[in-house]
């Protein structure tokens, strides 16, 4: 009886040569950036060009930027917090990465 071998299966965990060993995306990496990818893609044409500048920010712990898409006070076009405050016609780029201190994380 034969002993059926997968070509693939080096014996090596798959994300051993990626992030944080190399510049490659592990494997989470890949997921997120797809999904990113998936819901970026109604705002803008660079879904792609933005989600790899997210994932670029993750790797960096001194780079605090964010987006607004991923921010509480964004209200459809507006951002609720500047609303309220003297900026009410401030429209935000939804996808630009930036610092802001009013920023809440979603969820
Ligand atoms: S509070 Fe700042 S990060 Fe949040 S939606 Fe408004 S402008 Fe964007």
């Amino acid at each position: 009886m034969h002993k059926q071998v997968d070509v693939n299966d080096h014996g090596e965990p798959l994300d051993r040569w990626c992030w944080p060993h190399s510049e490659a995306m592990n494997g989470a990496e890949i997921k997120l950036f797809l999904g990113r990818v998936n819901a970026l893609q109604r705002y803008t044409d660079n879904a792609e060009s933005v989600a790899d500048q997210l994932m670029r920010r993750d790797r960096d712990p001194f780079d605090d930027r964010k987006i607004c898409l991923a921010c509480k006070n964004l209200n459809g076009d507006y951002c609720k917090q500047r609303y309220a405050s003297k900026a009410k016609n401030f429209q935000p780029v939804k996808t630009v990465l930036w610092r802001c201190d009013y920023f809440k994380q979603k969820g």
